[in-house]
């Protein structure tokens, strides 16, 4: 199949031709269609599949085939869980619209929003936003989106990791009921479909990659290893590897920083990219990752969730995460494009619980390998470590348990506690 068989418009095709891309991706050929139909969609993809051409293009084609010439009211409205994804989703839709008469412009927290006021007086069609700066600003009367005609809900997982749903359900009552919607999601949880049948009218269902299952091109691998010992192992693997580009994720601002200050000490470029850094900070840390003047980015999962990184080779999670799915998006950043890549895990004896439900998820077993010199500690408590807790902390309430049947509750609870304090981010 072709783009030009998908129906897009020629100055659509000469911006996709200017990006290289000869052939719709998967998820391009199976969404674009239905949405160009006017259809609401409900889409499965994980970042890595081309999902925002897929709802860009025939957004962009639709929009500039039935112009509004008198006066530029907001026309779409694309919602994304972060700034980072915001600003990429931006990038995107200028990219596609360079030969349109479209204007577009993100909306995002963390800045002054002065700048973005003056812009948003000028008139915008396409408004990429996430969803705290957009209530702001349309509580100071200074947008408004009861023109709606085409609603984007980009990472409704994440949406929902994050705490988002109130903000979602404000920003629905905000629109016109006439409108299109298209919902994409990494993974398909219960929450998840309900929020899809309070937003979609009647959906088509279009999937890019099977449902929580880990793209083939991708070796996993799981070093078993003793929890001090985890530093020096990196280290050792990069180092031994020789690898070039590197994403390491932890599971805590403070561990991502701890990391990424002994990565430096012993001579690898490392930055650290997290929900406690500026806006100036991420980009510069992204960009010199991408250019390879820093070979470790270290992260944590919110802050990693829809960096656009084409063809990494390596993915390491130094610790596991607690909420499984978090390990799907995180090893979907390599071996993406058909190219192959490794996703390893180092995993301490604390961390037992969290593999056994990552690999009840992907429905497959991780194989196992121990280095020399950084076997695990065969005396070390198989009590999961909770997020927020010190192990000085967890080895006193715990006091030796091995009772991992309120292990369930355990991590909803820290769920809550996460998406808590990541709202705050
Ligand atoms: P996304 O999943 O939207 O974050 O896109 C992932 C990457 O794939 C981005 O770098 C896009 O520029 C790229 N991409 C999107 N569509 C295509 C395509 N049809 N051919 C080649 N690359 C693409």
């Amino acid at each position: 199949m072709s783009f030009q068989s998908l129906g897009l418009s020629d100055a659509l095709l000469k911006a996709i031709s200017k990006k290289g891309y000869t052939t719709p991706s998967p998820i391009q050929e199976k969404a674009i269609p239905p949405v160009l139909e006017g259809r609401d969609v409900l889409a499965s993809a994980q970042t890595g599949t081309g999902k925002t051409a897929g709802f860009t293009l025939p957004l962009l084609h639709y929009l500039s085939e039935n112009p509004k010439a008198k006066f530029r009211p907001i026309r779409a409205l694309i919602l994304t869980p972060t700034r980072e994804l915001a600003a990429q989703v931006h990038q995107s839709v200028k990219d596609y619209s360079e030969f349109l008469n479209i204007s577009s412009m993100v909306i995002f927290g963390g800045v002054n929003q002065k700048p973005q006021v003056a812009r948003l007086r000028q008139g915008v069609d396409v408004l990429i936003a996430t969803p705290g700066r957009l209530l702001d600003l349309h509580n100071q009367n200074l947008l408004s989106i009861k023109r709606v005609e085409v609603f984007v809900l980009d990472e409704a997982d994440r949406m929902l990791d994050m705490g988002f749903l109130r903000d979602i359900e404000r920003v629905m009552k905000l629109m016109p009921e006439k409108r299109q919607n298209l919902m994409f999601s990494a993974t398909f949880s219960k929450d998840i479909r309900k929020l899809a049948n309070g937003i979609l009218n009647n959906p088509i269902q279009v999937e890019a990659t099977p449902e929580n299952t880990t793209v083939e091109a991708i070796s996993q691998k799981v070093y078993r290893v003793a929890k001090g010992k985890k530093t020096g192992l990196i280290i050792k693997l990069i180092s031994d590897g020789n690898w070039k580009q590197v994403l390491v994720f932890t599971r805590t601002k403070h561990g991502a920083n701890k990391l990424c200050k002994k990565m430096i000490s012993s001579g690898i470029t490392a930055a650290a990219i997290h929900g406690n850094k500026s806006q100036g900070a991420r980009t510069k840390a992204l960009a010199g990752f991408k250019n390879g003047s820093v070979k470790v980015l270290v992260a944590t999962d919110i802050a990693a969730r829809g960096l656009d990184i084409p063809l990494l080779p390596h993915v390491v999670n130094f610790e596991l995460p607690n909420i499984s799915e978090d390990y799907v998006h995180r090893i979907g950043r390599t071996g993406r494009a058909g190219a192959n890549g490794q996703a390893l895990s180092l995993v301490s004896a604390d961390e037992t619980t969290y593999l056994r439900d990552i690999e009840k998820l992907i429905g497959q077993k991780i194989d196992v390998e121990i280095v020399e010199g950084f076997e695990p500690d065969p005396n070390a408590s198989t009590v999961p470590i909770k997020p927020g807790q010190n192990r000085q902390q967890r080895n006193s309430r715990n006091s030796g348990s091995k009772n991992s049947s309120g292990n369930r509750n355990n991590r909803n609870k820290s769920n809550n506690s996460r998406r808590r304090n990541d709202r705050r981010n």
